[in-house]
């Protein structure tokens, strides 16, 4: 699934919308460069099942947990400062009860899960416009459709 965003308004937009798709032990990475929009969509995917708490960048800890109005616990992590798989682990996330959505995943939720969702936001020539690709890995995804609202 690919979406041009124009705005951070339509990139929260695309995060309420992927929200709808989302339950208790999927897991969403998010790859793109610094200031392409992964906090921005993380915190349109915290309005969408009603996270408690500001949605922000984890930077400093690693790891931030919201309790929603959905159900699951939200687990918004940044992996930018993680070396390692091991780090990862280390922070005993409980994947199976929670929405788990990782900023710069890199490599190291390799097989910690055998089903996530891929979003890639690509900057273009355009100052706030961004290509957004969004895959699901694993049969959990097939044939799930996220819309976008325009
Ligand atoms: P990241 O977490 O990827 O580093 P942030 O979401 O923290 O990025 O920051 C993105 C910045 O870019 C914000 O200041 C936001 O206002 C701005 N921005 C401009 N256009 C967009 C867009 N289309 N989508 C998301 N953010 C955008
Ligand atoms: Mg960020």
């Amino acid at each position: 699934m690919k979406f041009v965003i124009s705005d951070p308004d339509q990139m929260h937009e695309l995060g309420i919308q992927i929200a709808g798709v989302l339950s208790a032990g999927d897991l969403v990475l998010l790859n793109g460069p610094l200031g392409a929009g992964k906090t921005t969509l993380t915190r349109g995917i915290g309005e969408g099942l009603g996270a408690q708490g500001t949605v922000q960048s984890p930077t400093f800890v690693l790891a931030r947990t919201h309790r929603t109005t959905a159900g699951p616990k939200l687990v918004h992590v940044d992996a930018y400062r993680l070396q390692s798989a091991l780090e990862l682990d280390d922070l005993d996330i409980d994947f199976a009860n929670s929405i788990v959505v990782v900023e710069w995943a890199r490599d190291y939720v390799d097989g910690i899960a055998d089903h996530w969702l891929t979003v890639n936001i690509d900057r273009t020539a355009l100052d706030d416009v961004r290509e957004v690709s969004i895959l699901g890995n694993g049969s959990r995804w097939e044939g799930v459709e996220i819309a976008s609202r325009d």
